[in-house]
This record gives structure tokens, sequence and C-alpha cells, in this order.
């Protein structure tokens, strides 16, 4: 980890009190929500975990590196991150995944690579799945939907028999027609080619339906429009094998908040305020799982070409949980341990991810008020929707395998432990 000696405050030798040590001061609890800003209000939870992420290695290094991306992960509270298999070569047989595997020790948390469930992310024949199972958390085709029924179909039978997650990223290609905002009213106002959300929700259903013959664990990635959350919750009500994620963009902003600008540029695209609506409720009621960030860098040359024409993606693991936290705890419309499990044990247990928890941890000053600025991200990617946002939360320090791999400027951890 000779990276970390780079970082400013951050010394590999000192140890890290663990989690149960720290724990002892800290101020929250499910049970009491932080009073509105007293000064240093700590609290600990357990170690961050993303299951949707884009590290970029190999192949893209130009957008992120392992090492760029982790360090954003452990200054957002991360200690474990599951890259999706976009990267090249595409992690689609052993050999492939050995470029990935070889990638992912650059990193100063854990990170689980995805496999491929087709060559190349092609959609046409299914990836050697048996000879990745032993090394990757799940099997995506992540940024793109698979169209082939039949091959979805086989590729679950494979995963299921392999015990491991399909996380499908929904899709029609047939129905996206160049868009590349929401179809709604800020695309009419202003002249853009919409995506509707049935291009999402059809192949939702297509899946479930596949999922309800196969008995695969199903997993569908960011979730963004109200059709997806209902046939999800009624698929779970008839005991559907399905878990899903979505991200704070979509549980935060809608296609109100548009402006002509790549930081509002990802896909699935921002919805209406029905759709947001509706992914709040489905946090509430469970049928959403679990909260990823989709984090998804690219150039700043990529992302300066407007809405129209800039790449899809965002970054958003430096910003996740301050951004939640003020839009959706301080409000009081989730609470507090709903947004955690979310983020930490619902995605662990879903995709078998095991850690220690006394020794996995991340600490946050609630009461911290700031911007984001993004230029003052570790990732190097840049672009992202919550620019200038005013939020709560900083997080102080990150503990992965009882290692400090993240500290805030002019922490003191023993503050914490001895007051
Ligand atoms: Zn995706």
């Amino acid at each position: 980890m000779e990276h970390v000696r780079k970082l400013p405050g951050i010394d590999p030798s000192q140890s890290a009190p663990t989690a149960g040590e720290v724990r002892d001061e800290c101020l929250f609890s499910p049970d009491s929500r932080p009073a509105s800003s007293p000064e240093n209000e700590y609290a600990v939870f357990p170690g961050f975990v993303d299951v949707h992420v884009h590290l970029r290695e190999p192949g893209f290094s130009r957008k992120e590196t392992v090492l760029t991306g982790t360090l954003a992960a452990a200054a957002g509270g991360y200690t474990d991150v599951c890259p999706m298999p976009n990267v090249s070569p595409v992690p689609d047989s052993a050999p492939h995944l050995e470029e990935t595997l070889k990638a992912a020790r650059g990193g100063v948390v854990r990170v689980h690579p995805y496999g491929s469930l087709t060559v190349g992310e092609a959609g046409e024949v299914v990836s050697d799945l048996e000879g990745m199972a032993n090394s990757v958390v799940a099997f995506s085709d992540d940024g793109r939907g698979v169209q082939d029924e039949g091959v979805m179909r086989e590729a679950m039978l494979r995963a299921k028999a392999l015990c491991k997650v399909v996380a499908a990223h929904c899709e029609v290609n047939g129905l996206l027609r160049g868009g590349c905002i929401h179809e709604g009213k800020y695309a009419r106002e202003h002249g853009y080619p919409g995506i509707c959300s049935e291009s999402e929700w059809r192949e939702v259903e297509r899946d479930l339906e596949l999922v309800r013959d196969t008995g695969c664990a199903y997993h569908v990635c960011h979730v963004s429009t109200r059709e997806s959350v209902e046939l999800i919750r009624a698929a779970k009500a008839d005991g559907v094998d399905v878990t899903c994620e979505t991200a704070p963009h979509y549980l935060l902003l809608d296609d109100s908040d548009l402006r002509d600008s790549g930081d509002f540029k990802m896909n699935p695209p921002l919805r209406d305020a029905s759709d947001r609506e509706a992914l709040i409720a489905g946090v509430l009621d469970g049928t959403i799982d679990v909260i990823a960030t989709d984090h998804a860098p690219h150039t700043a040359e990529e992302k300066s070409r407007g809405l129209r024409d800039s790449l899809m993606g965002v970054v958003g693991l430096e910003c996740a949980f301050p951004a939640l936290y003020t839009g959706l705890v301080r409000t009081g419309i989730v609470p507090p341990e709903r947004i955690i499990r979310m983020m930490t044990s619902a995605p662990a247990e879903r995709f078998g991810i095991v850690r220690d928890p006394d020794t996995n941890y991340c600490v946050w000053d609630l009461g911290e008020e700031y911007e984001i600025d993004p230029d003052k991200f570790l990732s190097k990617g840049r672009s992202t929707p919550f620019r200038g946002m005013k939020v709560f939360g900083k997080c102080k320090m990150t503990v992965c395998d009882g290692r400090i791999v993240w500290i805030d400027d002019g922490f003191d951890p023993s503050e914490i432990t001895k007051r």
C-alpha cells in the first residue's frame, strides 16, 4: 500500500482503533437522528459496499484507474467495491479475467470484479462463466442490455448452477431511438430526443419472466422508472428471487433539475418526479434493496459536450452518502438505518461479500457542512449533478482490514477514542 503514503495526513504505520472502541463515542444510533447541527456529530458505520462501479482498468486508464477509483471509494466511506466488466479486455474468460484481477490488486480498498455474461459484452455468446466463477462476485453485461432472450436464459441457467447472481442492465436497444435524456417535459421543451421509460421496464419485465422459469438469483441494476419498481414489487410478492438497486441521483433529482451540461448525462437518465417518488416509496417498503453509485468516470473533454453529446456516466463515490444523508435522512424522508442497510449489509449479503465489521468501518462527522466540489475529488472523474450542492456529513476516516485508507485533513482518530 505504498501509494497511501502519498496522501496527505495518512500514516500507514498508524494502527487504527477497532470499530468497537470508536463506536462507544458514536452520537448516532438508529433510533435517534442527530440534532440539527452541533459540532462534531461523529457516527461510525460499517464500511460501505458499492456493487456497481466502473474503475476503467484495464483499458481506459485515461478515465480512471483502480488506484484513483478506490481512493475515491475510501474517501466516500467504502471498503468494498464491485467494478463492472466493460473494460478491455472484457473479463469473459479466465485469461481475460486475469487482466482485470491483476489491475484490481492496485486498489486501496477491496475490489470484487464482475465477469461478463456474454463474450465481449456483445450479447451473442455466453461467456465462460464456469471458468470465472471462483474469482468473480457475480455476472453482468453492464453498459448494455442482453437483447436476445435465449442468450439471457442460457446465462441465467449457467449462473444458477454456479450459485452466482446475474446483475442486469435492462435496456431494449430497439426502443432507444437515439435519445439522450428522459423522454419527458424537459426533452420536449428543449428539443432533445428522449429515452422512453419503456426501454428499461420492458427488459425488466422480460427478465422477471425468465427468472420465474430458471430460478436464477437476479439483481436489477440502476432502477430508474416507476414501472420497474412496480414490476419488481409484484415479482417479490410472488417469491421471485429478485433484488435491485438504484443510485443517489435517481432518488434526489429528476428531469426538472436538468441543465445543458454533461454533469446531468447518465444512463438510465434522470426520469420525472413521479418516477423519483416511486423510487423513494420502493426504498421505504423494501422493494429496492441496495443503493449503488454507478460511479462512471470519463475525461473532462468527454463530459464537456453538453446534454446531447457528452458520454453517459457520472461519478458518485465521494458524494453518495452526504447527498443521501442531506436529501433523504435530515429531511425525515427515509430513516437513517434504512439508508445504511442499503449501503452495507444488504449488498454484502446479496453478493456474498464477507468482512469483519470491527476492522472495516467509516467515521463521519454528520455536523460538518460544506459544498460538494468535484475539483477536490480523488477520482479522475469530475462530472456529477451534485456539484455545488450544500451537504452535511464529512467522511473523517475509513478503515479497511484494520488499516486507515482514508483520513480527512487534520482528523485525529485518538480524539474520538479518548473522549
Ligand atoms: Zn448500467
